[in-house]
């Protein structure tokens, strides 16, 4: 039978966990002789009482297993940890607040046996319930995000989904620090198919999210899957150095003709052509920088989906 482990990275959630768990208890019932769980909590560093409950339920249940960090790592680092350790054949993350229903995992679980996807994800239907602006923000962000990286985003998905073995070994061959699982799910690829669902509104507790970290995620993303911005100089002082000596033909001709005030403006545009040429120089330093900076980040240069057994051919 097949093994499904459950990624739930929790910080501050003492009261969301036991409700998680129950919820999460009636969908483990319910796929009884399907498929066998493991719980995987993963304690970001909390400071109230979410260690003791998470201790309470793997006393009660040996399906959960726990992992505790000795301070906040933020929940890149707590997925992470939770993949690192998972044991099962389907690994599905999700977040302790309810707001990722349980209840779609049978569906999604049904979705990767019967069919040849290998990652069920998940996005909101609506942004109901959430700050306007903090939805005007998210949309300004997918849009510029798309346009200046090569890996796509939707908009509005969650970290919610569920994923074969193979995706999850994947997403561990990237061994990058600064992690940013959004960018880094879309970049291994695979097959995905997306199931919406509306919003609901976490059951106990409060988000994590300010709208300063809020901002400081979007920034990872950017520096961790676009080098883009490093060759904005280089066409800056392209266009710039072209401007101006397109701009120095016409004052040339203007002071040809006896203008006395072009050569004034010569001048000027004469500043303008070395500041293009400079900027061309710091983007040429960018374009080697850009480069430099994807290789230190020791991703794979490709990801195999499946291959043919050794020798397979040669038994004709
Ligand atoms: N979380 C975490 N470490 C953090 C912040 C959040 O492990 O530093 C967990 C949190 O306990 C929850 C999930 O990440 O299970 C999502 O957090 P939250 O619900 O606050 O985010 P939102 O749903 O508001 O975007
Ligand atoms: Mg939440």
């Amino acid at each position: 039978m097949d093994l499904i482990s459950i990624i739930v990275p929790c910080y501050n959630e003492q009261e969301s966990l036991p409700l998680f768990y129950e919820e999460m208890n009636r969908v483990m019932e319910q796929m009884k002789g399907t498929a066998d769980f493991e719980l995987l909590l993963v304690d970001d560093g909390s400071t109230d009482r979410t260690l003791e409950e998470m201790r309470t339920l793997a006393k009660k249940d040996c399906r959960v297993r726990y992992v505790s960090f000795s301070r906040n790592f933020g929940k890149e680092g707590a997925l992470y940890a939770g993949l690192q350790k998972a044991k099962g054949d389907y690994i599905a993350v999700m977040d302790a607040d309810l707001q990722d229903p349980p209840s779609l995992v049978p569906e999604m679980y049904r979705t990767l046996k019967t069919t040849d996807y290998d990652c069920v994800a998940t996005r909101r239907r609506n942004r109901h319930g959430e700050p306007p602006v903090r939805s005007f923000l998210a949309r300004c962000f997918y849009g510029i995000f798309n346009r200046m990286s090569q890996v796509r985003m939707k908009e509005a998905t969650r970290d919610f989904r569920l994923m074969t073995r193979r995706v999850l070994d994947a997403i561990l061959s990237m061994q990058e620090y600064n992690r940013f699982s959004k960018g880094i799910f879309s970049w291994v690829g695979f097959r995905t198919k997306w199931l919406e669902f509306e919003n609901v509104e976490r059951v106990a507790g409060k988000t994590k999210w300010s709208l300063k970290a809020l901002l400081r995620y979007s920034m990872e993303a950017f520096l961790s899957f676009t080098t883009a911005p490093l060759l904005f100089p280089l066409v800056l002082g392209v266009l710039l150095g072209v401007f101006s000596v397109v701009l120095l033909i016409v004052l040339g001709v203007s002071a040809a003709c006896g203008n006395p005030l072009a050569w004034y403006w010569i001048l000027i545009d004469a500043l303008a052509f070395f500041g293009g040429l400079q900027l061309v120089c710091l983007g040429v330093f960018g374009a080697y920088f850009s480069k430099m900076y994807m290789e230190i980040k020791n991703r794979p240069i490709y990801i195999v989906k499946e291959q043919s057994e050794e020798g397979e051919a040669c038994d004709r």
